[in-house]
């Protein structure tokens, strides 16, 4: 295991937004396995440093646990080059998801139903609210 595998094992995210992290990983590995050729539950370095990235950002999405599913998002807020990877990333292992991941894929796509708000909700990101308890 990688030092990055460890570090998104460190989960700041509760909720709906750690299973969402949870599908991000889950489709990150049936990328990483069909083409980096690493093994089942794994991620190579890039393929990890993906997974961090979308860690972070779930943390600090401004919608919260409540967020809609990222693709009709307003305000993208991966990292250019990280928003390519995941998107190839995303049209890779999505179609997949139904057979090797029902539940995940299930609940990916009720979410993917939901409807951002016609404005931006104020300080209630994950980062907040963990912030506020401290
Ligand atoms: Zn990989």
């Amino acid at each position: 295991m990688s030092r990055q595998d460890k570090t998104h094992k460190k989960m700041l995210l509760t909720g709906n937004l750690a299973i969402e992290l949870k599908t991000i990983s889950a489709m990150t590995e049936l990328y990483c396995q069909a083409h980096h050729g690493s093994k089942p539950s794994q991620q190579c370095e890039e393929c990890a440093a993906l997974v961090t990235h979308a860690h972070q950002k779930l943390d600090r999405c401004v919608y919260g646990e409540h967020k809609p599913a990222c693709k009709e998002c307003p305000i993208h807020c991966y990292k250019p080059e990280r928003r390519k990877q995941a998107q190839v990333i995303m049209r890779y292992a999505g179609p997949k998801m139904l057979l090797k991941h029902p539940i995940l894929a299930i609940r990916h796509l009720i979410k993917a139903r939901n409807k951002f708000p016609d404005t931006i909700p104020d300080g209630i990101s994950n980062y907040h609210l963990r912030k506020k308890l401290k």
